[in-house]
């Protein structure tokens, strides 16, 4: 049993012809498949795992062309609904010449927030090693109640649950929202992965330091951790703690880097799941999880540039 199910979002990021620019000054855009719990499942299966996902998609071309890369990925695509009266989800993304990044949603509602709990493929569900989230999925009803629904049947059937909040402040109705809906099924997941921008949203205090990252941890996790870019992640266990370095490699996009490095460690831990006891192995998953997030930055896009597993263990080798 090594199977990875991931819940939530897919959905079409159209980006920029040209780096830099507003999406006002943007003269073309390109189609760019994402969705954060997808691009998980997809690393999971480019690893050699086993990997599914569960959610709605519009009954249109954009949402049929998501459902096929899913398959042509080797994910597992029964979990996939379609819906016949709304859209598949789209997002047009910037990262303006300021750096920061722009967003603009096309979800009014998006199919993917049209799931419902009686449409879950809860025999598919059921067969996970380890059940993965986000936190979109949780803004509105009914995937909302879908979203928990799924929870309650990956841990009764005995997943461990993984949860990366992947905060998109402008999906949300207020940020006080976001942080109680993201924090209301804290205690429920066993492995927990923060960036350093979700890591001060929710505690308040701009700092990675032990302590702060301390009011995050909760008895009931068996890991958690925040990732910090190029200076590779900290990482938090009953046990032991520690950080691991990430590897120096040219960055281009670190579109979905988070998502690569969920992807590799999620594989790491459903091939041992004794992992996230012994502090020796879980440093070497989270080494492999670094570099596969690395090579993800070296692309642009999400989807196209999650490796194989011989590039990581290359990348790993020539360190
Ligand atoms: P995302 O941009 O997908 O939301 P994130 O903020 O969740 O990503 P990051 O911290 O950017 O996550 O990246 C995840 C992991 O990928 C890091 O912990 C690190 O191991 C690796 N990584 C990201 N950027 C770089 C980089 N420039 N060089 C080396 N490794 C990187």
């Amino acid at each position: 049993r090594e199977l990875v199910v991931s819940f939530g979002e897919m959905l079409i990021d159209f980006v920029p012809t040209v780096a830099g620019v507003s999406l006002a000054e943007a003269p073309a855009f390109l189609k760019a498949p994402g969705g954060a719990p997808a691009n998980v499942a997809i690393a999971v299966s480019r690893l050699g795992g086993g990997a599914a996902f569960v959610g709605k998609l519009g009954d249109d071309e954009f949402g049929r062309m998501l459902a096929a890369i899913l398959r042509d990925n080797g994910v597992d695509d029964g979990g996939v609904v379609f819906d016949a009266g709304a859209r598949t989800a789209l997002a047009f993304v910037t990262l303006r010449a300021d750096g920061e990044r722009e967003f603009m949603f096309y979800r009014n509602p998006s199919a993917d927030m049209l799931l419902t709990a009686d449409e879950l493929n809860v025999e598919l569900i059921k067969r996970a090693a380890v059940f993965h989230y986000g936190s979109i999925s949780l803004i509105a009803e009914p995937c909302r109640s879908a979203h928990l629904r799924a929870m309650e049947i990956a841990k009764e059937a005995g997943a461990l649950l993984s949860y990366d909040p992947n905060l998109r402040e402008a999906l949300w109705p207020s940020r006080d929202e976001a942080r109680t809906q993201i924090l209301s099924i804290w205690d429920q997941a066993d492995i927990v992965k923060v960036s350093e921008v979700e890591l001060e949203f929710l505690t308040g205090i701009n700092s990675v330091e032990d302590d702060v990252v301390m009011k995050l941890w909760r008895p009931t996790m068996k890991l958690l951790l925040v990732t910090l870019g190029d200076q590779g992640c900290k990482y938090y266990a009953r046990d032991f703690r520690g950080a691991v370095p990430s590897f120096k490699v040219q960055q281009v996009d670190t579109t979905g880097a988070g998502d690569a490095f969920v992807g590799a460690l999620l594989r790491k831990i459903v091939q041992d799941p004794s992992s996230l006891q012994d502090q020796k192995k879980l440093e070497d998953a989270i080494k492999f999880a670094n570099a596969c997030g690395a090579i993800t930055t070296t692309k642009k896009g999400a989807i196209p540039s999650l490796p194989a597993e011989t590039e990581v263990l290359q990348l790993i080798e020539k360190a």
